[in-house]
């Protein structure tokens, strides 16, 4: 263990909003004597397609996890400090005025969230203040794995076997003892307060952030009430594995559309309100203390998926975002904006699409079945690019996070690392394998309820409903 060694150190939280298994607030809590604990609101932009980027169910989300973070800290006597603007402008701006020795956070590796870092790092070199940079936020660091950066494959199967035979998952950090702040942190409300009231209109309805750090309109139909923090993260996952005993059949369950058919951790995830290291070690504890089965293995795999994103984005890098992806040959498409805008408010006339997108723009979130569904027909049957589609999903989910986002795109347009380039969900036959009954389509499209399962999935019977799903596309030509 590391001797207190008098300094002032600064812990930037960023994705990471958690006490339990994080480094870099363990390490600065074991060198130094006085500790400030903060975090930077950036302000939102733009997305160049007429949404924020980030979104108001990711700011109310985030709201909720700041807040219960600064309640966590206060149970050390301390208060997280929130400074709203860049964090290349804040941090050492903080550092100046109370005479931070060294800097300590993880380390986001995407293309914006590098370049922050190097500007960041310049200014602090500059002013004679050290850094301290951890991986994190993943079940492996790079250090663990068996390939260097420009060697990591690029199909995940490789990358999954190999991890699998050779690399373990480290046990998570224990929450730390914070000392205290070298001065007061400033007024929490105040600080947080551009949250409230963020706002947007989706498919054709406002929606905001309240002071209370929910959502209005809130939809009855969400999946789950995701209220963002810490212990709320640990509550949902104590439900799901261990009240519920739900991951003894997720492998079964995963592929559902209605209520609890997969963990939904994702959220909590993406904040880093849990670590996924955690998680890992609490289903070995699952599989010790009640089941071990294709289950339990499955939500494992899962998380490796997640990891893989991580990972592959330190060696394709700005690839991701542009249209050509990892291949640099970009999909022929039509940049058709009022088609767009269909897909958006979920009325392509496609009872299945429609269904899933109204649910994203109602709630914030999309199962995963969901999302690669609409993904693939904005790609294949739209034909429209597909960076669209991950531009809006980046202002709409929850769980948003660049490295799954972009990476999960750039997969089902074929130009990410899909070795099957030319991957089809036909919307149809997706919908009579998952939607079996229909329930789905009926909950999100009321107005089609009344025709038997069969029918509801059909554009031709779309068309003849009445306002306010009036409008389909009705040439809809499925490829396959
Ligand atoms: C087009 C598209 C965009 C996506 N965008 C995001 C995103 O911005 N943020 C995000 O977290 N996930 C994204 N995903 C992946 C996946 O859809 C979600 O992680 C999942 O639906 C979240 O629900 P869950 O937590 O109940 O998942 P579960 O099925 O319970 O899985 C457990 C965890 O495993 C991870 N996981 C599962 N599937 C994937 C996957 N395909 N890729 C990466 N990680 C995965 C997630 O962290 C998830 O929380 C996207 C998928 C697609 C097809």
């Amino acid at each position: 263990m590391t001797a207190a060694t008098g300094e002032t150190a600064l812990v930037w939280f960023e994705n990471d909003l958690r006490l339990h298994d994080h480094a870099p607030l363990d390490a600065a809590c074991r060198a130094a004597t006085s500790v400030i604990p903060l975090y930077v609101l950036p302000p939102t932009t733009e997305d160049g397609l007429g949404f924020p980027r980030r979104g108001p169910f990711r700011d109310a989300f985030l709201l909720q996890s700041l807040r219960a973070l600064d309640a966590a800290l206060q149970t050390q006597g301390q208060r997280l400090w929130v400074v709203a603007g860049l964090p290349e402008q804040v941090i050492p701006e903080i550092c100046r005025t109370h005479g931070v020795h060294r800097v300590y956070a993880h380390h986001e590796h995407a293309w914006e969230e590098r370049h922050t870092r190097q500007r960041l790092q310049t200014t602090l070199a500059g002013d004679g203040v050290a850094t301290a940079w951890f991986w994190g936020n993943s079940l492996y660091t790079p250090d663990d794995l068996p390939w260097a950066e420009d060697d990591l494959p690029d199909v995940f199967s490789s990358f999954r076997k190999r991890c699998e035979k050779q690399v373990t998952v480290a046990a998570p950090l224990a929450v730390p003892t914070l000392p205290p702040a070298p001065a007061a942190a400033p007024d929490f409300a105040t600080a947080t307060a551009a949250l409230i009231g963020s706002t947007a209109t989706y498919a054709g309805q406002k929606v905001l952030v309240t002071a209370a750090g929910g959502i209005e309109p809130a939809d009855p139909r969400a999946v789950n009430p995701f209220c963002g923090g810490e212990a709320a993260g640990k509550q949902r996952l104590d439900d799901y594995f261990w009240e519920s005993d739900r991951l003894k059949t997720y492998k079964y369950t995963r592929n559902g559309l209605l209520g609890e058919y997969s963990s939904k951790f994702s959220p909590w995830l993406a904040l880093g309100c849990l670590s996924p290291r955690w998680i890992v070690a609490e289903v070995n504890r699952y599989e010790r203390e009640r089941a071990k089965n294709v289950s339990t293995y499955w939500m494992l795999f899962e998380l490796m998926w997640r990891d893989y994103f991580r990972h592959i984005f330190r060696k394709h890098d700005r690839a991701y975002f542009l249209a050509g992806g990892i291949e640099g040959r970009a999909p022929a498409c039509r940049r058709d904006r009022a088609l767009f805008q269909r897909w958006c408010a979920g009325t392509t006339g496609v009872p299945f699409i429609d269904a899933n997108m109204l649910e994203l723009a109602r709630t914030g979130f999309m199962s995963n079945r969901g999302r690669q569904v609409v993904a693939s027909f904005l790609v294949r049957d739209l034909k429209l690019p597909w960076t669209w589609g991950a531009r809006y999903f980046e202002s709409l989910l929850i769980d948003y996070d660049v490295y799954s986002n972009w990476g999960n795109w750039a997969y089902v347009a074929g130009v990410g690392n899909d070795p099957r380039r030319d991957r089809y969900f036909h919307p149809i036959k997706q919908a009579q394998r998952y939607d079996g009954k229909a329930a789905y389509i009926h909950t999100w499209l009321p107005q089609l309820a009344h025709l038997n399962a069969a029918d509801s999935m059909q554009p031709e019977n779309a068309a003849k409903v009445p306002e306010p799903y009036d409008n389909p596309l009705k040439r809809f030509e499925p490829l396959g």
